[in-house]
């Protein structure tokens, strides 16, 4: 049996049709270097999909690797539900000096989903131990996406073939799409029209990701807050994908002048090294917790390795690097060179519907009509050239690592070119 079949005989992949998993042309990574993934053969990969979005300043960083062996020396983990860790006391300090969020406080998981259904948990119970009743469901957007255990899949809206847990989905208030005119305002007059229900409302700042990155202008996110802060109705920032200088700035929550009363991060917050996540509560929040021992007044949530000990000690260093390198001009530089790269090298392609792009968040999205696979097709057809890449629908993402270089991003755009013109055999 070769790699893929003894993969596919054991190993069951989230996102993907496992009777036809070796059609799609799967990579099976054994080691990586940079921003190259090198598989079970030898070849090699320019990662340009950030391992879904996580890798920010590559793979095998020497000062993370370090900070890893050296933290594996101390201890792996410890429980944080009852207890503290050092690493973990340093790590939050450092987050605590850099996120939006007033007076923060931070409750660790390990995934993004989780640091979402922990918001959602919060801002319920703030309510309840506030003893105001009522505040029992959610504003979310429509296209968004939070994650997919339950709760996270609620506030979600839908799509990518999660129908079948509809009857699952606990009913919130939907405003519209980013891709719809006036969606923040429309959410803005929801909020202050439902104000007595509303517990919170969930928000991707300035990109909804997972929808193929869709954006809305920086300066229309103001009056949702705006409508939060005289309301009471709480804010969740989920930045999941956005955190950690994805968008150009540390959190793209900056960019829309949005302090949220929660902030969910996760991805890229160990730069892609270890699972961990966090839901980060603004102390006007947190002190709606307090109260005696045992008391119902307690949050009752917590995760087996919420705090990993390994992971706090890599997103330390991360943090430290993403300053020192200047991670940020470089995602700025690159994000202009690529949007540019882009309208020049695909908008010819007359299967090309339109190019998306917020800092290093891609998005070509394709004419499917005659083909539902064809966004598949040419990201195998990218593989098969050296570029990692993944579709999600008629979309072809780009999202390559932070510290991509020039050559790099020329090398993606020269690449889906080619693979476009294998595919569409339509070259402009
Ligand atoms: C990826 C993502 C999540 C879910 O994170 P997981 O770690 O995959 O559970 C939640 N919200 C947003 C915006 C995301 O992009």
């Amino acid at each position: 049996m070769n790699w893929i079949e003894r993969d596919a005989a054991v190993v069951w992949h989230g996102f993907t049709q496992m009777h036809c998993y070796g059609d799609n042309t799967p990579i099976v990574v054994e080691r990586a270097e940079g921003r190259e993934l090198i598989d079970v053969d030898g070849r090699r990969y320019l990662d340009a999909v950030s391992s879904l979005w996580v890798t920010t300043l590559g793979h095998r960083v020497p000062e993370l690797d370090q900070a890893l062996r050296e933290q594996i020396d101390r201890v792996a983990h410890s429980t944080l539900l009852g207890n503290g860790n050092r690493i973990v006391v340093e790590f939050a300090e450092a987050l605590a000096r850099v996120v939006p969020v007033d007076q923060p406080h931070f409750l660790f998981a390990s995934d993004g989903a989780s640091a979402v259904e922990q918001a959602l948990k919060i801002a319920f119970q703030y309510w309840t131990n506030r003893g105001i009743a009522g505040h029992s469901t959610y504003l979310a957007f429509g296209d968004a996406y939070h994650g997919d255990t339950v709760g996270s899949l609620s506030v979600g809206g839908g799509g990518f073939g999660t129908d079948v847990f509809d009857p699952l989905r606990f009913p919130v208030l939907r405003a519209p799409s980013f891709s719809q005119p006036g969606a923040l305002r429309a959410a803005s007059e929801m909020v202050r029209e439902h104000r007595q229900r509303l517990a919170a409302v969930v928000v991707e700042p300035l990109v909804q990701g997972a929808a193929g990155m869709l954006s809305v202008p920086a300066g229309e996110f103001a009056q949702l807050g705006d409508a939060c802060r005289e309301t009471g109705v709480l804010l969740i920032c989920d930045e999941v994908a956005t955190g950690f200088g994805r968008t150009g700035t540390l959190f793209a929550s900056e960019q829309c002048a949005l302090r949220p009363d929660l902030l969910c991060l996760g991805k890229g917050i160990t730069g892609g090294y270890l699972p961990m996540s966090a839901t980060v509560a603004a102390q006007k929040v947190y002190d709606a917790f307090l109260g005696p021992d045992l008391s119902t007044r307690t949050l009752y949530h917590g995760h087996s390795y919420g705090g990993n000990a390994l992971a706090a000690a890599v997103g330390l260093q991360h943090l430290q690097l993403l300053q020192s390198m200047n991670v940020l001009d470089n995602v700025r530089a690159r994000s202009a060179q690529l949007g540019a790269a882009l309208e020049k090298e695909l908008r010819g392609f007359p299967v090309v519907k339109d190019i998306r792009l917020v800092g290093l968040m891609g998005a070509v999205e394709l004419d499917t009509s005659a083909d539902a696979t064809f966004a598949r097709k040419t990201c195998a057809a990218m593989v098969k050239r050296g570029v990692l890449s993944r579709s999600m629908g008629p979309v072809v993402t780009i999202v390559p690592p932070l510290t991509v270089t020039a050559a790099e991003i020329d090398r993606i755009v020269s690449t889906l070119a080619a693979a476009l013109a294998d595919v569409a055999g339509s070259a402009p």
